[in-house]
């Protein structure tokens, strides 16, 4: 068993667990039930993590986990009237209002 990754929220950490499941990957999420105590425990120590199961799975695993890790609706971009940084899910500035070309 290896730790790959933890994220904030267990719909993350899901999303990976099929992405590799559907690779053939088996995973184990921990952590998933311990969202009841945050704030006795180090934010991050709470976080769901992700388990590979076979050590061998690791690096490919790692590799998938990295390329799902690319924005689903777009990269973030900067608005070329006002200059601001806009999440790629925006299709506007949120600042100005300019559409995103
Ligand atoms: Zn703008």
């Amino acid at each position: 068993m290896k730790k790959l990754t933890s994220a904030e929220t267990i719909v993350t950490i899901t999303h990976y667990q099929n992405l590799l499941s559907a690779e053939g990957i088996r995973t184990e999420i921990r952590n998933q039930h311990l969202g009841g105590i945050m704030g006795e425990m180090p934010v991050f120590e709470t976080w769901p993590q992700l388990w590979i199961v076979n050590d061998l799975d690791f690096d490919r695993a790692t590799q998938l986990i990295e390329s799902a890790d690319v924005e689903p609706h777009g990269a973030p971009w900067t608005c070329s009237k006002c200059g601001e940084e806009n999440e790629g899910q925006y299709a506007a500035c949120w600042n100005c209002g300019v559409s995103a070309d």
